[in-house]
């Protein structure tokens, strides 16, 4: 599988997964809703509240994701891909066979 097919592959995934996610979210809306509890006083109002943290919290690691991994697809068609955003330099082969859409080289992404 070449680095693109994988990157569509993980595109594809992401995509399932934010569609999920999305759904989830709609769910806790509607309960929230429902139940009319108060957030903050209420036990089951905690729970919502607790919940709805959780998928936006996921929600936005699986954007993020999305956004990464267009960007790897745009750098693979300039020919950028590969080379660290932060440093400039090569990220080496081993990080990029483990995350195809990382944008940092390991020492930069380590500090
Ligand atoms: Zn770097």
């Amino acid at each position: 599988m070449s680095t693109e097919e994988r990157l569509i592959a993980e595109r594809a995934d992401t995509l399932r997964l934010i569609a999920s996610l999305s759904g989830d979210w709609d769910g806790v809306v509607e309960a929230s809703a429902q139940t009319g509890v108060d957030d903050e006083h209420d036990p089951e109002g905690a729970t919502i509240a607790y919940e709805r943290a959780r998928i936006e919290a996921s929600l936005a690691r699986a954007r993020a994701h999305l956004a990464d991994i267009d960007d790897a697809l745009r750098r693979l068609t300039d020919g950028a891909y590969g080379t660290c955003e932060s440093c400039g330099g090569p990220i080496g082969a081993e990080r990029l066979a483990a995350r195809p859409a990382t944008r940092t080289c390991i020492t930069c992404a380590s500090t």
